[in-house]
């Protein structure tokens, strides 16, 4: 295929530079407009029902629908290769619009042992109060998938690259054992530019738009993509949950868009570098990250992420709590402590005591999550400023 030929489809890179610049949007202003209004006027009912019955493009309530939640909606659902999307106020906000349209009580959900903490909240919290059945597998038994697959199994749930470990789930395989039973992946870690997981089978992605995609640390948002029978329903769900996002965030997370191919490059690279010098630090006990050899899924991270493993790793401090405490202290003028990650600056964070808080010490435990575990989100910085700032403060730390 030639760069000329009309058919051929165009780069990631290129799809997301072009981000929230839909053809709709006819002033011709260089960068789209923000559409702040709660409705959009009517000629007459004949409109109104060709709207509302889909015969026609347009929209009527911005909890329905507004052009800057389609202009970015429309874009990740091309880099996911998938057929549609939804975008939600936040990452949680469209799980509850998924979950809403997927699952009743009585039916039962599967997911990965080790989630993101809010999202095994939700589904606990569904299962008390909801009469929701769900059950945790570890991504790497395959078996004791398929054996609590049951009759009610309607839905299962894995990361595609894991909080805070950095497991990578071998989603092909996953996808052999449903049989047909939807998979939902969030890929918040990886984005469509290290991973597709549609193409390895997936049925719906979704993202916390709040972290990569959008990239800057300023937009609170979630996004879901997938078939447009299944999206349909699910937007339906966030309309009427009123979890839906606000024109700006959606303009934000567009502009956010641009460049993400560019971040995601960018941050393989830095992390792989600072992977390598934390291994080497004696006062680091452990590093995790799946681009490095002693990574349990290296090799899987190998076959699934060809184009880099992304920017988020996290590493054991052999003094547990007391040392977290004093290198986040040394580290606050330069890379702070902030329990969110994919900001444009490197952040450090404590799962023990923000994402995973909500499990028992025993269950963190079990997941491998310590109290010396920090996890590190690199940013955009130079890599060599990173390594010296990272060992000015490990030298305080004890051995
Ligand atoms: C942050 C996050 C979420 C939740 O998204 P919000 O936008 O904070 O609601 C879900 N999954 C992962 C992996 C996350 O990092």
């Amino acid at each position: 295929m030639s760069a000329t030929d009309p058919a051929s489809s165009p780069d990631p890179a290129t799809v997301a530079a072009r981000a929230g610049c839909a053809p709709e949007f006819t002033t011709k202003s260089s960068s789209p407009p923000v559409y702040l209004t709660t409705a959009f006027d009517l000629e007459s009912l004949e409109q109104l029902e060709a709207v509302t019955g889909g015969g026609q493009k347009g929209y009527i309530y911005t909890r329905d629908g507004n052009p800057n939640h389609d202009a970015f909606t429309n874009d990740v659902a091309t880099l996911e290769h998938a057929e549609a999307g939804a975008v939600m106020a936040s990452g949680m906000g469209a799980l509850t619009a998924i979950l809403m349209a997927m699952v009743k009580s009585g039916d039962h959900v599967i997911a990965a042992r080790v989630l993101y903490g809010r999202t095994g909240q939700l589904l606990d919290h569904l299962a008390t109060n909801f009469g929701l059945k769900v059950s945790y597998f570890d991504v790497d038994d395959l078996s004791a998938l398929k054996a609590a697959l049951i009759p009610e199994t309607r839905l299962c749930i894995v990361e595609s690259i894991s909080n805070p470990l950095l497991e990578v789930a071998d989603l092909p395989a996953i996808v052999d054992v449903l049989q047909g039973i939807p998979l939902l992946v969030d890929s918040t870690f990886a984005t469509p530019c290290l991973l597709r997981p549609i193409d390895h089978g997936a049925t719906l992605v979704w993202h916390s738009v709040s972290k990569y995609l959008n990239g800057h640390g300023d937009v609170m948002a979630g996004i879901v993509v997938g078939p447009t029978n299944l999206i349909r329903k699910i937007r339906a769900m966030s309309s009427l949950y009123g979890v839906n996002a606000n024109p700006f965030e959606s303009w934000l997370a567009s502009r956010g868009l641009r460049t993400l191919p560019l971040r995601m490059q960018r941050v393989s690279q830095t992390a792989t570098e600072i992977a390598a010098f934390l291994q080497s630090h004696p006062h680091v006990s452990r590093v995790f990250y799946p681009g490095l050899t002693d990574h349990a899924h290296f090799d899987r991270a190998r076959r699934l992420l060809p184009h880099g493993c992304g920017g988020m790793l996290a590493f054991d401090l052999p003094g547990g709590r007391p040392a977290v405490d004093m290198l986040f202290r040394r580290l606050a003028d330069v890379i702070p402590f902030s329990p969110t990650l994919a900001d444009a600056r490197t952040t450090v964070s404590y799962p023990a005591g923000t994402s995973h808080k909500f499990m028992t010490a025993a269950a963190r435990a079990a997941c491998g999550i310590g109290d010396g575990l920090v996890r590190l989100s690199i940013g955009l910085e130079d890599a060599s400023d990173l390594k010296r700032e990272l060992a000015a403060a490990l030298a305080h730390t004890p051995m």
